[in-house]
């Protein structure tokens, strides 16, 4: 019998400002992305839900849009991200911070964050996975 992994992933897209302060190269300036953000998610027992109305489903694709909508999304789209985050923000620190607030709010529903993949330009990105 195969064994399966299931996962199911949205895909959001916000445009921010940020720099990195005492940062060698050109970040160290005041300047923008359009990042990608890629969400996955799988269930804690491995399955589908079964029953009602989302039978069959990891999670309901609008229900993990409007989640990382509120929790993410809003909270940083055209913002400066330095004046959001007590943290430096780069991909990396911004990927564990989205990690967690997800992870905080997806599992009581018996959903766990799998992967946070975080484009930050076209040709790079900064992933955080589960283990
Ligand atoms: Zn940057």
């Amino acid at each position: 019998m195969t064994s399966l992994v299931i996962k199911t992933t949205k895909i959001f897209t916000f445009d921010s400002a940020h720099f990195l302060p005492n940062h060698a190269g050109k970040c160290a300036t005041m300047h923008g992305h359009t990042y990608k953000l890629e969400v996955t998610v799988t269930r804690d027992n491995g399955k589908l839900i079964s029953g009602g109305s989302d039978e069959g489903m990891v999670m309901d694709f609008s229900d993990l849009k409007a989640i990382v909508t509120t929790e993410v999304i809003d909270k940083i789209d055209h913002k400066i991200l330095n004046e959001v985050f007590p943290f430096r923000t780069t991909a990396e620190n911004m990927s564990v911070h989205i990690f967690d607030v997800l992870t905080d709010k997806l599992q009581s529903r018996g959903v766990i964050v799998e992967k946070i993949k975080l484009w930050e330009t076209p040709n790079s990105y900064v992933e955080v996975v589960h283990e």
